[in-house]
């Protein structure tokens, strides 16, 4: 687990992921646990300790992730008229998510390193 998140449908408000939090990085919003993901040192002991399954994987948001990034660069795309600017729009489009793409695999280089070296 990397980033655990909260399905705030499954969450019944027990407060138990936020006792059994190292860091206490889980609080309460009006009943549902809400994790600070700038304090959480992504442990896993949440997801472990809740008894509703309500801290999810951070893969299961993959899905909602890409409909998202559609969803905006479509919204974005009604601002052009031309065939010809949407083409460029969807092109720089294009090189911002290689951009991230990079990262992301140059992070993941740089991780592999970090366990041979721990
Ligand atoms: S343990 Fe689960 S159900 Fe209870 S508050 Fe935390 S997320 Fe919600
Ligand atoms: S993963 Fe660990 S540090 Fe992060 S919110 Fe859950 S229990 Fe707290």
């Amino acid at each position: 687990m990397v980033m655990p998140w909260i399905n705030e449908d499954m969450c019944v408000g027990c407060g138990i992921c936020v006792e059994n939090c190292p860091v206490d990085a889980i609080f309460m919003e009006k009943g549902k646990a809400e994790i600070d993901m700038d304090e959480c040192i992504r442990c896993g002991k949440c997801h472990e300790a809740c008894p509703r399954g309500a801290v999810r994987h951070d893969n299961e948001r993959i899905p909602a992730d890409i409909d998202e990034n559609i969803r905006k660069t479509m919204e974005l795309m009604g601002h052009y008229k031309s065939r010809k600017e949407k083409q460029a729009f969807l092109g720089r489009m294009e090189k911002h998510f290689k951009k991230e793409k990079i990262v992301a695999e140059k992070t993941l280089s740089g991780i592999e390193e970090l366990k041979i070296k721990c």
